[in-house]
């Protein structure tokens, strides 16, 4: 695996400085592999490794990780972003039906996918009706309406021997049945064939014209690997499309090809189809497939592991401080911060055993209040910050001045400070954290 192959390209260089040139190089190989392995094409290796290089050429070495992890962590990080930078949901008619076109190869999933929409768009509330326009294959109607049926959703179909052959004609006949029979969604499938085609791409364009859809999706199966880049170009070029859907995504392909698309042709991936059954399916999710494409959910894991063991133990340093008494008014601001990043429910102290107490107390503030905060620590002397007992009445008077506060404020601020100092050195005694001396209560 590509972590294996890492491991061996390092020597440990925890903690010093920046990651060296030869280190980047060294991993951008093997992260090139790892790509081509997984399928992605090229040209967009290519570009994506060029931008990797940059940012992990700026990168501070981290504390907590390994080169090899660090680099990583910054790939997975670009990933991510590439796959979900535009991710957005289905574009919905102001007025009239939605309707939304499936194009794609035969045996790529829209037909399965025609039924997965109708049951997903049902569980949001919609009334989605499936129009069949893939008139190509015998089975094919007969296909739609058994989906449908499992779906709960009404098809609308050509009668068979009523003389209709012409796709087009059904997809319009289709959205006029949607108006008068008030379905907001209107599903079109079409035809595919095995391999690109003119005839194929221009049935396609005519429906696309008859029918002037809100979304074309272009469904790929996740499987045809490498010719995933020819095949959504064709189908950019011949009918245009708004988003992807990946399908056959429960069977064994990285998924690099999600990657390629969305990279050359700008459109984003939004739906991915994992298995057979109707409820296979749910809107795409960038981590995952992110992690599918380096091949490395486990290593990703450790990443975090590594990343929140660090935290844990800034979280020890900050309690050896208290008990040292050496907890000042800038470390209650950056813990202050903190929080407000983590958000209410994270927290470092929240981390530590039974500091819950602490945690609620912080997760209070609102960020005006850290704001407050932060001006008016931000107006003291540094002797005042680290010994706030020195704060007399006309050194609170002249903080509040220049923090533009009041000196009721400057008040509570300190009382709160020294309850928090309080509090946490009390914690600390109580669990015995290095450095920490015996509680004296
Ligand atoms: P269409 O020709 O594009 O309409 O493709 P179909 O919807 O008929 O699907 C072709 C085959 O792929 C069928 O046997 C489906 O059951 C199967 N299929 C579709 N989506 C998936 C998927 O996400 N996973 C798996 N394993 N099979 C799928
Ligand atoms: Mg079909």
């Amino acid at each position: 695996t590509l972590s294996d192959r890492l491991s061996g390209v390092f020597t440990t260089l925890r903690g010093k400085g920046r990651l060296s040139p030869a280190d980047i190089d060294a991993t951008a190989r093997e992260i090139r592999i790892a790509l081509l392995e997984a399928d992605v094409a090229l040209p967009v290796v290519r570009t994506f490794i060029a931008a990797v290089k940059q940012r992990a050429n700026g990168a501070e070495i981290s504390k907590a990780l390994n080169p090899a992890q660090q680099v990583i962590k910054i790939v997975n990080e670009e990933l991510v972003a590439i796959l979900g930078g535009e991710t957005r949901r289905l574009r919905f008619a102001k007025t009239g039906p939605t309707v939304i076109m499936l194009a794609g190869l035969q045996g790529a999933g829209k037909t399965t996918l025609a039924g997965k929409l109708a049951l997903w768009l049902k569980g949001q509330g919609h009334t989605p009706l499936l129009v069949a326009c893939d008139l190509q294959r015998p089975n094919a109607v007969t296909q739609l309406k058994v989906v449908g049926e499992q779906a709960g959703a009404t098809v609308f179909a050509p009668e068979p021997g009523n003389g209709v052959g012409d796709p087009v004609a059904v997809a319009r006949a289709g959205i006029d049945f949607a108006l008068e029979k008030h379905h907001d969604v209107v599903v079109v499938d079409t035809a595919g064939r095995l391999g690109v085609d003119a005839e194929l791409m221009a049935q396609a364009a005519a429906i696309r014209d008859a029918v002037d859809p809100d979304e074309t999706l272009f469904v790929l199966d996740a499987m045809i690997g490498q010719d995933a880049v020819a095949t959504a170009e064709a189908f950019r070029d011949g009918v245009g499309f708004t988003g992807v859907v990946l399908t056959k995504l429960d069977g064994d392909a990285r998924g690099g090809a999600a990657l390629s698309v969305r990279e050359l042709t700008g459109q984003p991936i939004m739906f991915a189809s994992t298995g057979e059954k109707l409820a296979d399916f749910d809107v795409f999710h960038p981590d995952r497939m992110a992690s599918r494409i380096l091949g490395m959910g486990d290593m990703l894991t450790l990443i975090e592991q590594a990343e929140q063991h660090l935290e844990v133990e800034e979280a020890e340093e900050m309690a050896a401080k208290l008990a040292a008494n050496e907890f000042t008014l800038e470390d209650f601001l950056g813990q202050m911060q903190m929080i407000r990043k983590m958000g209410p429910i994270g927290g470092l102290l929240g981390m530590l055993p039974g500091a819950g107490q602490m945690k609620d107390a912080l997760a209070q503030v609102d960020d005006r209040d850290i704001d407050r905060t932060a001006a008016i620590i931000q107006s003291m002397t540094p002797e005042e910050r680290r010994n706030p007992a020195i704060l007399n009445a006309s050194r609170r008077k002249r903080i509040a001045n220049g923090s533009g506060s009041t000196v009721t404020q400057v008040n509570a601020l300190v009382e709160r400070f020294g309850e928090a100092r309080k509090m946490m050195s009390s914690m600390a005694g109580r669990f015995g954290f290095p450095g920490s001396r015996p509680s004296n209560r």
